[in-house]
């Protein structure tokens, strides 16, 4: 048996790579530690769950990542601004709460040089951390969505916000599918009409989605734009979060060859 015991908290939570990501970590850099799965339906019961299974962390995905801020007994002050939490440690009898979605996109997106401009198509869960993040790095970030209720909130925090509607559109540096749309559809992520003007005027384009390419980054490619999916923003906050597992026992460059191999299999 493992010394160290950590999963993954969600519903669902049969499609995530995050096991086979931390297995392969743990085997590699020979940590005494095993990573499992498990289907949490109610989120109060999380912190419960987490002290019955014997657990030392966990990641925590859609929909208890706002249950996982709750149940912890400190948060870094990352999380504290956002209020959502995606991995949590035990130390000392004590829950620690972590993001690690957002310093992991961030990260995925340093490749892009010269990037002032960033457009989010989408204002969800996703866009709620990451957009956060950006904007504290220094990225001028405005977003688009298609329902006008949920970028309420982030006109309250002092985003740039437009519908389908109201938008006049711009030149943005990077574009960046944080919608759901072409995950299990073929749908572009905004009317058309609006890509056509504001694609061939990017830098780059990057999508969220990851292990597929959707019709955004099909478009983009079709207007000679680079473009890349979301493996590495998956990759990067599991590696983040890896770091916190092990309480920094290796370099993030030490984890990433083990981690990426969940991606070639
Ligand atoms: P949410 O359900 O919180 O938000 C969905 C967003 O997508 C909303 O803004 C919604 O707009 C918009 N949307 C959905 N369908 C369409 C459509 N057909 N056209 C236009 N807009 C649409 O989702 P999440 O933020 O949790 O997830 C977003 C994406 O991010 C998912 O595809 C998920 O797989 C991916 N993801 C990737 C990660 C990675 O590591 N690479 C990590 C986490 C998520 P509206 O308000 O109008 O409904």
């Amino acid at each position: 048996m493992a010394k160290e015991l950590f999963a993954i908290f969600g519903n669902p939570v049969s499609h995530s790579k995050s096991p086979l990501m931390h297995n392969l970590s743990f085997r590699g850099l020979e940590y005494d530690a095993c990573y499992t799965r498990y289907l949490l339906h109610d989120g109060l019961r999380l912190k419960e769950m987490f002290l019955k299974l014997g657990l030392k962390g966990v990641n925590v995905t859609v929909p208890h990542k706002e249950a996982a801020f709750n149940a912890c007994d400190e948060v870094d002050a990352f999380s504290q601004k956002i209020g959502v939490v995606n991995t949590i440690v035990k130390r000392n009898g004590k829950l620690y709460g972590y993001n690690t979605d957002a310093p992991g996109f961030l990260k995925a997106i340093t490749e892009f040089k010269d990037i002032k401009t960033v457009l989010f198509l989408g204002a969800g869960g996703t866009a709620q951390s990451t957009s956060v993040i950006l904007r504290d790095a220094g990225y001028d970030v405005t977003l688009l969505n298609r329902s006008k209720e949920r970028l309420e909130k982030y006109k309250k925090e002092g985003f740039t916000t437009y519908t389908y509607e109201t938008f006049s559109p711009k030149r943005y540096d990077l574009i960046i599918n944080m919608t759901s749309a072409g995950l299990e559809d073929n749908h572009l992520p905004a009317p058309e009409e609006i890509l056509d003007v504001i694609i061939p005027k990017a830098k780059a384009c990057v999508d969220v989605i990851y292990g597929k390419e959707t019709p955004f980054l099909k478009f983009a490619k079709n207007h000679n734009i680079s473009t890349k999916d979301g493996s590495d923003m998956l990759l990067y906050q599991g590696i983040i979060a890896f770091e916190y597992f092990t309480n920094n026992t290796y370099t993030f460059d030490e984890i990433k060859p083990y981690m990426q191999k969940a991606f070639m299999l």
